[in-house]
């Protein structure tokens, strides 16, 4: 049976108006179509990839972001079959057509279907999870997924990351008992390590941080190494190879937290922290070696053999030359963070060419995956709560940007909560 649900005209939303510049404003309720829905969003999580279109202001404005997205469907169109209001879903703001040149290669992320955002809270489709209502097109709906009673919207948020993560990890040539390398220990590098070490291989994960090192351990590393102490590198190198903290906040809670940036009820205007250069800036000579500790661990473990392949988390061109150098001949280095165009770096070529070393890269999700990431999260196995460490209510989107792209020592995941 459809459950019947009072919908307001208008809603609370946070809206892009340019580089920095987010404003809680009211705007109206989205209508849907008869192919469409309407979800009431209880959840939507801080994705890096939104950062970074919001602070270097990377697309025209206005848009509503957020695209990691679980709620409450409360209208339906009147030609959906397939859902009713009331249920409580997963959304994909990106299906591929799964027919055009692209999808016959399976490179999905190419298909042009894909690269439309097929959710919205209004103005150009951007994700809109940062709203109070959204509204599911057509061509994504294949891409709704149910969330079980017993596991929560939080964890519905989190397929579409998982989902990033698994299509990586599927990109692996691997073999069981092999041993890679997950450089950096973020949500990201945390996930690869679970889904790396469910997969049976031995996972060395490396960070800064001795508090994420902890949770690798958790979730299945075979071995940790915390490269604080390596001081071959600059110090902003060192910053950006942990992705995130400059320096570790007092109190975790985001209730206790004092957001440097906020947004205000009368919409005025405010200012993000500028985006840290040292993510991006650092170079290094190309045959920076790997930390000693780093290169012995690799030894041991591998019987000197190198790694079969490295993951690298964090957007740091010093640590791709050093698991270049880590790798086996043949092995694989997958690129994960390197998502800011125009960057350049130096590397040794015969390492792909004679060693047959494979640079290879990975964005966005598989949507072919997605009965397999929910059966992950859902059962737990992957227990994607461990990664949720702070809940920011919608007028402090700002705030939870602000977090989640200065890291503290404590926090991981930053989701915006409307309703658990
Ligand atoms: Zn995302
Ligand atoms: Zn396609």
């Amino acid at each position: 049976m459809n459950l019947m649900f009072l919908i307001p005209k208008t809603m609370q939303a946070v809206v892009y108006r340019g580089a920095n510049d987010l404003r809680l404003e009211t705007v109206p309720v989205p209508r849907i179509g008869p192919d469409e829905l309407l979800v009431r969003v209880a959840v939507c999580g801080v994705c890096p990839t939104d950062i970074k279109k919001i602070q270097y202001g990377t697309v025209p404005p206005p848009r509503i972001f957020g695209h990691e997205t679980a709620g409450t469907i409360v209208r339906a169109g009147s030609r959906v079959r397939q859902f009713r209001t009331g249920e409580r879903v997963a959304l994909h703001h990106h299906v591929p057509c799964l027919e055009c040149h692209a999808c016959r290669h399976h490179a999905f992320a190419q298909c042009a279907q894909y690269k439309r955002t097929g959710i919205t809270a209004g103005f150009e489709p951007a994700g809109g999870g940062y709203a109070e209502y959204v509204r599911v097109m057509p061509f994504v709906l294949p891409g709704v997924v149910r969330i079980p009673a017993r596991n929560t919207f939080l964890e519905g948020a989190m397929l579409e990351p998982v989902n990033t993560v698994l299509k990586a990890v599927k990109r692996l040539a691997l073999q069981r008992d092999d041993t890679v390398l997950v450089a950096g220990q973020g949500p990201i590098g945390l996930m690869f390590t679970r889904l790396l070490a469910l997969q049976g291989m031995r996972v060395l994960a490396t960070d800064l941080l001795d508090t994420r090192l902890k949770i690798a351990k958790e979730f299945g590393a075979a071995e940790v190494c915390c490269l604080k102490s390596e001081t071959r590198n600059p110090p902003s190198e060192v910053a950006g190879r942990l992705h995130g903290p400059r320096k570790t906040e007092g109190n975790p809670k985001s209730e206790a937290r004092k957001p440097k940036a906020g947004i205000t009820r009368d919409a005025s205007r405010i200012t993000l922290p500028a985006p840290r250069s040292t993510l991006h800036a650092s170079r290094s000579t190309l045959h920076a070696p790997p930390p000693p500790i780093l290169a012995g661990l690799v030894k041991r473990l591998t019987r000197a053999r190198g790694l079969d392949a490295a993951v690298i988390a964090v957007p740091s061109d010093a640590v791709v030359r050093e698991a270049q150098a880590l790798v086996r001949g043949a092995g694989q280095v997958l690129l994960f963070s390197h998502t800011r165009r125009g960057d350049q770096t130096s590397l040794d070529l015969a390492t792909v060419c004679v060693d047959e070393k494979d640079l290879i890269g990975s964005y966005s999700a598989d949507f072919r995956l997605q009965a397999e990431v929910a059966r992950l999260v859902f059962s737990r196995k992957l227990d994607a709560r461990r990664l949720i460490t702070h809940q920011f209510p919608l007028a402090q989107t700002a705030a939870a940007i602000e977090l989640a792209s200065h890291p503290s020592a404590e926090s991981l995941k930053v989701v915006v909560v409307q309703s658990a």
